[in-house]
């Protein structure tokens, strides 16, 4: 019965190197296992004599013993060891970290630039009533933006003054509204609200973001707005950036403009590199539509067109970030799409 050279071997092993998790999972197996080296020595006993048997078997016992024990110490110390170690050589471990939308950056941002100049964040109804939406804002009700290809009406019974309910199409159902809740002006808003079209394709989503810059107060006139616009575009866009105002034809502003607003690409020149500006074409990008708020409005309002006057703007959010990153991107439903491969460039 040769006990003595396997645990002279055992030492060996125990001594040999730095054993690891798996080196000792091992050494059960081969000591403590169902076909271990002890297990054989049990059997080996069977065969000896009555007198050997009391000599060895306590002896195989002590062995597997020792055996248990000195590899529970080592266990034991490993665990200690993995919990007090520290390297600082590793590489730090990395979270993933969320951020905001681009959309709610873009939103705080423009909301700053205006509340230094004296301009009241508000946000009007997602879920707004008809009147606020295009009767107080002078749209007549056989104008085409009345139409369900352009507004989501809602399946709600209408009521009598204030006509159906829908998802605000534009953040300038929000004017009427503000002029009633201050009563008096001066009136200094800038509105940043969801608006709602049923257009869905590369230039379109369904829900996008406007702001809404008012401005009511005496002798406010087309010179402020001017004035207004260009702080902003410096601001936000760069203090190298021009616009320019353009007349158009909206319902809710007399006189109406257009403003645009001077490529960065080719800085307003319409060319770059000997050829045509590919993103602008003309020097000049579309920012919005602006205008004097028309008459028809203000008494919409209960404020007094002779006594008072005021501008209007409405930008979308999506479009201004997308002119100021410069980016081409060939679908905007990429913004509401979930895609972390986008949201996280920002
Ligand atoms: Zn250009």
């Amino acid at each position: 019965m040769d006990i003595e050279k396997y645990k002279q071997r055992f030492d060996q092993t125990i001594k040999s190197k730095g054993l690891s998790k798996s080196d000792l999972e091992e050494l059960k197996i081969e000591y403590l296992g169902r076909k271990g080296i002890i297990r054989q020595l049990f059997s080996t006993l069977a065969e000896l004599s009555s007198l050997d048997k009391k000599k060895y078997g306590p002896k195989i016992n002590e062995f597997k013993n020792y055996v248990q024990n000195t590899i529970a110490d080592i266990e034991s110390k490993l665990e200690q060891n993995s919990k007090t170690f520290f390297d600082p050589t590793l590489p730090k471990l990395s979270f993933k970290k969320g951020s905001l939308h681009p959309i709610t950056y873009a939103v705080e941002e423009i909301s700053s630039i205006f509340s230094k100049i004296g301009f009241v964040r508000m946000s009007y109804n997602e879920v707004e009533w008809e009147y606020f939406s295009f009767s107080a804002l002078n749209i007549p009700p056989d104008h085409p933006a009345r139409d369900d290809v352009e507004t989501f009406f809602i399946d709600y019974p209408k009521d009598k003054k204030l006509g159906h309910l829908l998802l605000s199409p534009h953040t300038s159902s929000g004017q009427v509204q503000e002029m009633l809740r201050l009563k008096q002006p001066p009136i200094r808003m800038i509105n940043i609200a969801k608006c709602y079209r049923p257009n869905w394709d590369t230039t379109h989503t369904p829900m996008f973001h406007q702001f809404e810059g008012l401005c009511i107060d005496k002798g406010i006139n087309i010179t402020h707005l001017k004035g207004t616009i260009e702080y902003f575009v410096k601001h936000y866009f760069g203090q190298n950036r021009k616009i320019r105002l353009r007349p158009y034809d909206f319902r809710f502003t007399e006189p109406s403009f257009e403003i645009d607003i001077s490529c960065a690409v080719c800085s307003g020149s319409g060319v770059y590199n000997g050829s045509n500006c590919r993103v602008c074409k003309s020097g000049w990008l579309e920012l919005g539509g602006s205008g004097m708020v028309h008459p028809f409005v203000l008494r919409s309002g209960k404020i007094d067109p002779d006594v008072y006057s005021g501008w209007a703007f409405g930008f979308g959010v999506e479009r201004v970030f997308l002119m100021r990153e410069g980016l081409q991107v060939d679908d905007l439903r990429v913004f509401y799409s979930g895609d972390l491969r986008f949201l996280s460039e920002f």
